[in-house]
């Protein structure tokens, strides 16, 4: 999958009116009929990442498959899980799950409450080097 933010040039978090500018001066640079080299991939590549980061829902699934692919490289995964199949421990206002190791895997509840419309927590073992995948849904 491609970083479309590499390619834009932009941060994770840039608002609308950046991708459009800087997708806009991409696509001006790159485009075929400007150029004597051979960069219509690019020029495909920018307005692939364009579309999709200018389209709010599209954007939503991309940045969450793109989140999603990183991590995975990254961290190995122990189990994926929504966070209502954790356990929830009322004194310290943390979710919880037993690792096989023996750790825990702990989440404060604040995390959980950051999420937007659907978001992933990664949460590492206490004890090893797994983490838990974490779906927060949208309440
Ligand atoms: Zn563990």
């Amino acid at each position: 999958m491609d970083d479309y933010y590499k390619i834009l040039g932009i941060d994770r978090s840039s608002s609308t009116d950046v991708i459009k500018k800087s997708s806009q001066r991409l696509l001006l640079k790159h485009h075929p009929d400007k150029s004597t080299i051979d960069n219509s991939s690019d020029f495909i590549k920018i307005q692939e990442a364009r579309a999709t980061l200018l389209d709010v829902d599209k954007r939503e699934v991309y940045d969450r498959q793109l989140k999603e692919q990183e991590l995975e490289v990254s961290k190995p995964i122990y189990s994926k899980v929504e966070v209502n199949e954790l356990e929830f421990d009322q004194e310290t206002n943390e979710y919880f799950m037993e690792c096989r190791c023996g750790g825990l895997y702990i989440v404060d509840v604040k995390e959980t409450t950051n999420a937007t419309v659907a978001d992933i927590i990664f949460s590492p073992c206490t004890n090893c080097t797994f983490h838990l995948e974490i779906t927060l849904t949208k309440k």
